[in-house]
Formats: C-alpha cells, sequence, structure tokens
C-alpha cells in the first residue's frame, strides 16, 4: 500500500497523520495535513474533522468513511476512502468519471485550462458574492427597548414603566434618511426592540418618512415589524396592509412552553400572541405574519411537539434558533443554556419531523436549513448576515438603536446594553465616515483566508468567523475561532447536512434543492 493510499485509510484512524504527510509529500504533489485539537464540547459524533488541504481543495471527513472536497467556488464532489486515496496521485490513475467532475466543479485544474474557464470560474465566485457587495440592505430601527413581557432569555428588553429606553423623533427622522447612503438598490427596514408596537407612533412615522424620500430614490423597500403582536389592532394592520409591511414575530411551541418561556404577568402570551396572528391573517392576508422560536433548555425535551405546533398553526416556516449568548440570555446561561451537542440532538430531531411532514404533503420548512441548503446546494448566496464572510456586519447589516448609535449587527448593540460598547460605530447624526475603524477591525476578524482555523477550513467557502460572536462570548473579537460556539454548532450543520444530501433520495434532494432557493430566507434574527 502507497503512502497516499495510507493516508486515505487512516484518516479516520489513529495515525501518525504528520508522518503519513511527510512521505506522502516527498512523493507526489505538495500536500497538507492538519490535525486540529478537539474542542472540549464536542462529543465523538462530532468530532472536528482533520482538514486535507490539497491544492485549492479542502477536503473534510463529515462522517466516518465519507469526506467533501470543496472548491472556492463552493462546488463539492463526495468522496469516500478509495476515491480521497487517489487524489494526490498521478491524475492519469482517477477515473475518467471523477476526474471530469472534479474539473467541472473547480476541484482540480483541467489540463485545457484555457480563458473561457478562467472566466466561468470568476463568474460562479462573482455570483456567490453579489448580495455581499451591493452595500448594506437590511436596515434595523430600534424605537424602544420597551416590552410586555419578561422572557429570561431576552437580551435587551425593558419594562413598561422603564423610561429612557425609546428613541427621540430628531433621532428618528435621522435614522429614516441615513439608510438611504447605502448604495443598495434593495432596502429591507425592520423594526425591533423591545416591542415595536408599544410605539406605533414612531413606526408609522419612520415608514412614511422613508417611502417619501424613496419616491425620489427609487429603491425597492421591504418593511418588517418583528413583535409579539399582543399590541396590534385593526388600525395597525390596515395601516402595515396599505404600506406592505410584513410580521414576523415568535411562537416557542405549544402553549405551556411558550408560556413558560415568555411570561408575561397574566400568563397569557401565547393566547395573545395567537390572537395577533389571526387578526393579521383576516385584515392583512394569510401569508402577513412568519414565526420563530427560541430553543431554551425546556424545549430540548420538545422537537415534535414544536414542529407540530407550527403544522398546527399553518405556518410554512420554522427558524430552529439556538439560545444566544448575549445580555440576559448570557447572565441566564446556567438555567436556560446547553451545549453545542444538545442542541444538535434537538435540531436533528426537528428536522426529522418537517421532513416527515413534508413526506406527508405539508409543506413546512426550516430556516437554518434553507441557509446551509442555500450555501451548499445553490449559486447564488442569500447573504445570510451571521454567515457571511468577511462578517455581514456593518457591511450588509447596519441598527440604528433607540440610544442615538449605529451599530453593525442586532448582537452588537445588545453586548451594549450589558456594557460592553466596543462595536459602536458612530452616533446616527454623525458623518458616515466615523466608525469606519468598528468596520476595518471586524473585516480584519473575520476574513477567513487571514483566520487560523478557517484557511484550511473546507466550509470556508459557506462560512466565516463571527467576529461579534467572539467579542460577546470570550471578549475578544479575535478569539481562537475552533474554540467558538458559532465554529462547532456551523461545522456540526454543515455535516449533518452532507450527511443528509449523501444519504437523499431523489425525492428527499429535490425537497432540499427547493429549501435552498432564497427566496423567504429571513437576512436577520429577530426577537420579537
Ligand atoms: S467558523 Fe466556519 S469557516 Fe471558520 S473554521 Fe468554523 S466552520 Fe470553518
Amino acid at each position: 500500500m502507497s503512502p497516499v493510499q495510507e493516508l486515505g485509510r487512516n484518516l479516520v484512524g489513529d495515525v501518525s497523520y504528520e508522518k503519513l504527510f511527510s512521505q506522502a509529500s516527498m512523493q507526489i504533489h505538495p500536500i497538507s495535513f492538519i490535525k486540529l485539537p478537539k474542542l472540549a464540547h464536542q462529543t465523538s459524533t462530532h468530532e472536528v474533522g482533520d482538514d486535507l488541504v490539497f491544492g485549492s481543495m479542502r477536503i473534510r471527513r463529515f462522517c466516518p468513511g465519507k469526506y467533501v472536497a470543496i472548491s472556492e467556488t463552493g462546488d463539492w464532489e463526495i468522496l469516500d476512502d478509495e476515491t480521497l486515496a487517489l487524489l494526490p496521485g498521478d491524475d492519469s490513475v482517477l477515473p475518467i468519471d471523477l476526474k471530469a467532475r472534479l474539473i467541472a466543479k473547480f476541484l482540480v485544474e483541467s489540463p485545457f485550462q484555457g480563458a473561457g474557464t478562467a472566466l466561468l470560474k470568476k463568474a460562479r465566485l462573482v455570483a456567490k458574492r453579489s448580495t455581499v457587495q451591493s452595500g448594506p440592505s437590511l436596515h434595523i430601527i430600534v424605537p424602544t427597548l420597551q416590552c410586555a413581557h419578561s422572557c429570561k432569555y431576552c437580551q435587551v428588553s425593558r419594562a413598561l414603566e422603564s423610561e429612557g429606553h425609546t428613541m427621540s423623533i430628531e433621532v428618528l427622522d435621522a435614522a429614516c434618511d441615513s439608510i438611504f447612503q447605502s448604495p443598495s438598490p434593495v432596502l429591507t427596514v425592520e423594526f425591533q426592540g423591545g416591542d415595536p408596537l408599544l410605539r406605533f407612533d414612531l413606526v408609522r412615522r419612520a415608514i412614511l418618512r422613508i417611502e417619501a424620500k424613496n419616491a425620489l430614490e427609487g429603491r425597492t423597500l421591504r418593511f418588517v415589524v418583528a413583535s409579539t403582536l399582543h399590541q396590534l389592532t385593526a388600525d395597525m394592520c390596515e395601516f402595515f396592509n396599505q404600506h406592505r409591511v410584513y410580521l414576523s414575530t415568535s411562537i416557542d411551541g405549544p402553549v405551556a412552553l411558550h408560556n413558560q418561556n415568555r411570561p408575561t404577568p397574566e400568563r397569557n402570551s401565547y393566547q395573545r400572541t395567537l390572537a395577533g396572528i389571526e387578526l393579521a391573517r383576516a385584515h392583512i392576508g394569510p401569508a402577513s405574519v412568519s414565526a420563530l422560536m427560541t430553543t431554551t433548555r425546556a424545549s430540548l425535551a420538545y422537537p415534535n411537539e414544536i414542529v407540530d405546533e407550527y403544522v398546527r398553526l399553518g405556518l410554512p416556516e420554522i427558524f430552529l434558533r439556538p439560545l444566544s449568548s448575549y445580555g440576559f440570555a448570557k447572565r441566564n446561561q446556567s438555567k436556560l443554556g446547553y451545549s453545542v451537542e444538545e442542541f444538535q440532538a434537538f435540531y436533528e430531531a426537528a428536522l426529522e419531523r418537517i421532513l416527515w411532514w413534508n413526506s406527508k404533503g405539508v409543506q413546512i420548512r426550516e430556516v437554518y436549513a434553507s441557509i446551509i441548503c442555500n450555501k451548499i446546494l445553490s449559486t447564488f448566496d442569500a447573504g445570510y448576515v451571521d454567515l457571511q464572510s468577511p462578517t455581514g456586519a456593518g457591511a450588509s447589516v447596519l441598527v440604528y438603536n433607540y440610544d442615538g448609535y449605529i451599530y453593525p449587527s442586532d448582537e452588537a448593540r445588545m453586548l451594549a446594553e450589558t456594557g460592553d460598547v466596543s462595536l459602536r460605530m458612530r452616533p446616527i447624526r454623525a458623518e458616515v465616515g466615523q466608525g469606519a475603524g468598528v468596520l476595518v477591525q471586524l473585516r480584519a476578524a473575520s476574513e477567513p483566508n487571514q483566520i487560523e482555523g478557517c484557511r484550511t477550513c473546507a466550509y470556508h467557502s459557506y462560512c466565516g468567523p463571527n467576529p461579534v460572536d467572539a467579542q460577546a462570548q470570550h471578549g475578544n473579537m479575535l478569539a481562537p475561532v475552533r474554540e467558538t460556539e458559532h465554529c462547532a454548532r456551523h461545522l456540526a450543520l454543515f455535516d449533518n447536512m452532507f450527511e443528509r444530501i449523501a444519504g437523499a433520495s431523489e425525492a428527499q434532494l429535490d425537497l432540499l434543492h427547493q429549501w435552498a432557493q432564497p427566496a423567504g430566507l429571513r437576512e436577520s434574527v429577530c426577537e420579537g
């Protein structure tokens, strides 16, 4: 057996990879092998795979005996031990069909590489990055932090009687005008809180001002209000209908779980959110409201019940979101939190249930899986902010906070509520150039080709470091990327999706391709 064959055969074994690497590289093409440390919170089922970098392809073992080779264009090929062992050898030993696929996917160079191939590759890269390069397109306005709920995991909200947590009219007007400093032809304006409907007057004023300004600008506008919907009235619905405003709310699961996660003094938050959904559907239309959920420790035991609740409510999408480690959620982490593996087990069980409903003819899609499928299966990136690289924070999204400052992401303004204002960009009314320093730092901390850990990661065409998460978790944007929760979660999500794809029937693959279409994907994570 040649060293190279041995290399492939022993990827899952306990041999000295470095020794094999040195033997292999002396005899054939340059090849590098990076053995990564095991993370403290990883189980044997989702250990960090050994990254193999071979020419411009990065290879990762996503389950025992299965590997994926990914090119910089994001094209991929699934390999087994046998085909993996052939790769570093002479091209002539590759089966002709495999060789043709590897060339077509930019995984190996064509012997007839010409200008056409180079142009094609460039076009693939440009298509992948087109959403990222048009300037900030998601603009989040936070009119107030006040909210009637007292969710333990909520990052920021303040009680109704709490003063000093609402935007002034002058700042609101300046925020609306600032949005048009973005060159993006499509502007999504999302109102978050707290509960923005507690200050419907501000939401209404902002929408009218932005529309008036847009009469001259001619951009494509989209409005979203993220709310509990408890304050929703027929008059508000009338306004939202006229101005094509989309509503986003939270349903954490069946009534008991939702009311436990999202307490109100009357213990009826589920019933009131449901009443809001019904009101919106009656006045605006059946597709006027979407919902998402936050996974707490209490949710982990109910993956099927949570999915079934969404089916029962006729919601076509569910977003199974992990708890984020910001603000109040971080303080309550010991009561509410769980490990990456516990989330993954819950997530996979819930996803199974969603696929089961689809097999029964009920169309419901999981948003996180759609984002992962979009990365793997689509030519066009949907531009999901958390997986952009360099980071989408500040580049694709800007937050106009009630405190009069602009932040590069929703998470960055949540950090500020806990006293860490290092990611504050500039006052809303200041010159555009101010705040550039934060953007430079964020970019430097999220360029996957420069960051140890990401540089060799097979998934780096789809993912990248999340410096805001690193700042929240470790107090340092440049914390070792493989020790971040963001990284561990996404390695597991991509591994599991490749495992699904590798074993999928034709019907299942069709479904995953449908999910990969950008339409309907959420640009942001909102906390309504
Ligand atoms: S952050 Fe993403 S690209 Fe970087 S190492 Fe982790 S999974 Fe790979």
